[in-house]
């Protein structure tokens, strides 16, 4: 068989799990919480069951997600949108992504991403028959260039995918970085895929932004969220897309026959929760804000250089001072010498540059947290 995916094996996420598992590591690689979700999430869970909704949820998503997914947009961003037609419900973001891109790209056209890219976006761009086209973004600060994206556009490009805050670099993009990004596809006739999984850690009173808050680049846009970061449920694979109609429509049609529908009781359970406690989704930012310094402060002893953590539940952290070592060998070497599992960043390039950086989850217990750092520090 010719692989429609040559250059793919398995992901880093999965990986760098399985070596902290087999060597009994803390394992701050993959994004995901080691704490319990809110006990209500998992009784509304049980209790939507219970009450025999099991069957097939509609292939938009159940009704009463979607309006609380449109006042939540509401409250956030102020935009109205319209719950019937704006919005569907998926198995996770990545259903979302994997959806949007297959709807959009075609053979020959150009997609841009920005480097380090969550690994998600280029196989399904590749899968559609498209080409992914890598542009920089650079420690320490991860700004995008936007006249290099400017003169990367050309006939070809169909589409640039965005992800404020990003994943793994932590930057949040500004009220200018969208402007530009507005301007540009708008100007070229392109559309965005605006990744905005983090959307509501947003750390040291930075404005949360969407791409919904920007009229013109909303029009051609298909934004991805996911409830698995908000409610600490990443199992759950619950995610959304927000779109205008006419592209909500071509999103629906790959959809319908990629899963039809997502998980009915985990449906009703987060509209429960979006509609009985909204406060939760508020609180999310200062909840991680308060992890990462936890994070930063007991690892002020160590010789590991950390880089501003603007959002998301990552830390990134320069270690030149310790090791050598290329960063997938210094992670490998954590693991297994030192019982701290991270992820490299190299993973998430094209064309790798010379940089020594790896990624902390810091979405855990403040004790695993101390653990961690306690190892760091001793490096
Ligand atoms: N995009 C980014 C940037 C992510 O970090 C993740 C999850 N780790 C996803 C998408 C996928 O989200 P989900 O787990 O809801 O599929
Ligand atoms: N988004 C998670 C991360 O960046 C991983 C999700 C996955 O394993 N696919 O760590």
């Amino acid at each position: 068989l010719q692989s429609k995916l040559p250059g793919i094996g398995t992901s880093i996420f999965t990986t760098m799990s399985q070596l902290a598992a087999e060597q009994q590591a803390i394992n701050l690689s993959q994004g995901f919480p080691d704490f319990g979700c809110d006990p209500f999430l998992v009784e509304q869970l049980a209790s939507f069951s219970q009450q025999g909704l099991n069957q097939y949820a509609p292939m938009a998503g159940v009704l009463p997600l979607r309006q609380q997914i449109a006042a939540l947009i509401a409250r956030c961003y102020h935009q109205k949108v319209c719950p019937e037609q704006h919005i569907t419900v998926t198995s996770g973001a990545t259903e979302a992504l994997f959806c949007a891109i297959q709807a959009l790209v075609r053979p020959g056209d150009e997609v841009i991403v920005f480097d380090p890219a969550y690994d998600s976006y280029a196989p399904a761009v590749q899968l559609a028959g498209g080409a992914t086209v890598h542009l920089a973004l650079l420690a320490p600060d991860f700004q995008v260039d936007w006249q290099q994206v400017a003169d990367a556009i050309n006939d070809k490009t169909r589409l640039i995918i965005v992800n404020s805050p990003h994943n793994p670099s932590s930057k949040v993009f500004s009220a200018s970085d969208w402007q530009q990004l507005q301007q540009l596809v708008c100007q070229h006739g392109l559309y965005c895929i605006s990744d905005e999984v983090y959307e509501h850690m947003v750390f040291d009173g930075r404005p949360q932004l969407s791409a919904l808050c920007f009229p013109d680049l909303a029009a051609r846009s298909l934004v991805v969220s996911s409830f698995g970061k908000t409610f600490h449920v990443t199992g759950w694979k619950l995610g959304y897309c927000v779109a205008p109609p006419a592209l909500m429509v071509e999103f629906r049609k790959v959809h319908q026959y990629v899963t039809f529908s997502s998980f009915t009781p985990a449906q009703f359970a987060v509209a429960a929760m979006l509609e009985q406690q909204p406060e939760q989704v508020v609180g999310l930012a200062a909840f991680y804000q308060r992890k990462r310094d936890v994070f930063c402060a007991a690892l002020s002893g160590s010789r590991l250089q950390l880089l501003p953590a603007e959002g998301t539940y990552f830390q990134l952290a320069d270690y030149s001072a310790i090791s050598e070592l290329p960063d997938l060998e210094f992670c490998r070497w954590l693991t297994v010498q030192h019982k701290v599992a991270a992820i490299p960043l190299s993973v998430f390039y094209r064309q790798p540059p010379a940089q020594r950086l790896v990624r902390f989850c810091f979405a855990k217990e403040e004790s695993t947290l101390q653990q961690a750092a306690e190892v760091l520090c001793r490096l």
